[in-house]
């Protein structure tokens, strides 16, 4: 699947490769591994592939809930997913009641005022799906907290029957850190709110949820940055396949003396003749400035023919610098493709060598790379 209007590779400098049957392979696994339905969050257009082709690739094998921020996002996975309940996981803002029902759109209520303007909306007789309501467990961020959230449920005629609620969702804080003690207070807190909706669907992992012991999977599950590739369990293997690559291609080469100094602001200072290359892309690209390397900070690296090629100096907004002395020199040439995301290179290292987390390299993918979309 490709965008029709766009043209062919070559004008391009950058190519993000898509693989969507990883994607749905990935969404399968977590299924089994959670025993239950599990959803696709799809988010910051689908964590950066794109949520149109995300959202038409998950909902053909199956996928029946999606989980986005924004309406303005629900809406783009309405239009190609008209089936499937879309959850805006911002909420409900003052006033867009309508929105959400012309579209048919299902609200995660955080909070007392969104449950009582959604309930009242409902009693004018419009027509709308069932909404989610969220129980802030940990974050201090979104949703009612556990005590009025139980207090609520307990109300059997309130505020909570009168919103139509479909799903009583939490969201882990540290579900990724194993041993932090805070997933098993979050586990008793919802454990404790979902009972006190026995007929109510509840849903409480995220990716990394589901790798945590002793975490019930109840009817639905939330993840994301598994889908597409991250790892859920960091530090250890990383069990998803691949579903993003990028690749960039070399512009020019040239060898430096030792002591010479490289990019804006001369960051970066030859040690010995070095042969470097520069490639076509940059910040502009989503490629984070945190990666610049240094006379004094490591950076981020690509790979040349599967030789790692660290960078030098700053990353610009169009172009990066990489030192190819190691790598072979047929491989290092005008024109050849580099490696910037993929197989050793996983979002993970990428994150790292960026100063950030995969979560925020994928979400940060650019507009401007000629996108390849496989399978799905
Ligand atoms: C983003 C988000 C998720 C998905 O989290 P991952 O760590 O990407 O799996 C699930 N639930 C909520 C409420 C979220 O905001």
């Amino acid at each position: 699947m490709m965008p029709a209007d766009q043209p062919d590779s070559a004008a391009f400098g950058a190519t993000l490769t898509i693989d969507l049957d990883a994607l749905v392979s990935n969404w399968r696994l977590l299924g089994k591994r959670a025993g239950t339905e599990a959803g696709a969050v799809v988010k910051a257009d689908a964590y950066g592939i794109g949520i149109e082709p995300a959202v038409t690739a998950l909902a053909k094998a199956g996928c029946k809930s999606f989980f986005v921020a924004h309406v303005s996002e629900a809406i783009r996975a309405r239009k190609v997913a008209p089936d499937a309940t879309v959850y805006v996981l911002n909420g409900l803002l003052p006033g867009a009641a309508e929105t959400f029902a012309a579209h048919g759109l299902s609200p995660v209520l955080g909070s007392h005022e969104e449950l009582l303007e959604w309930a009242s909306f409902r009693q004018t007789g419009a027509q709308v799906r069932p909404a989610a309501l969220h129980v802030d467990t940990a974050m201090n961020r979104l949703g009612l907290w556990p005590g009025e959230g139980l207090n609520l449920a307990r109300e059997r005629s309130g505020v909570i029957a009168a919103a139509g609620i479909g799903l009583v969702m939490s969201h882990f804080a540290s579900s990724e850190v194993e041993t932090d003690p805070a997933n098993a207070r979050q586990i008793a807190a919802f454990a404790e709110i979902a009972a006190a909706l026995p007929e109510v669907p509840a849903s409480l992992k995220n990716s990394s949820g589901h790798f945590l012991k002793d975490c019930p999977s109840y009817q639905l599950t939330r993840p994301g940055y598994a889908l597409y590739g991250g790892n859920p369990t960091p530090g250890q293997p990383n069990p998803m396949k691949p579903v993003v690559g990028l690749e960039a291609t070399i512009i020019q080469t040239r060898e430096v003396e030792d002591g010479t100094q490289v990019g804006y602001n001369g960051r970066w200072t030859a040690k010995g003749k070095r042969k470097l290359a520069t490639i076509c892309l940059g910040y502009a690209d989503g490629y984070p400035r945190n990666g610049s390397w240094t006379d004094t900070v490591t950076g981020g690296s690509a790979l040349v023919d599967g030789v790692s090629c660290p960078f030098v100096g700053s990353v610009s907004m169009d172009l990066i610098i990489i030192d190819v002395t190691d790598a072979p020199a047929d491989a290092a040439k005008r024109g050849a493709s580099v490696t910037l995301i993929g197989g050793p290179l996983d979002l993970e290292t990428v994150g790292g060598g960026a100063k950030t987390i995969g979560y925020e390299i994928l979400t940060s993918l650019g507009r401007r790379y000629h996108r390849r979309y496989i399978g799905g």
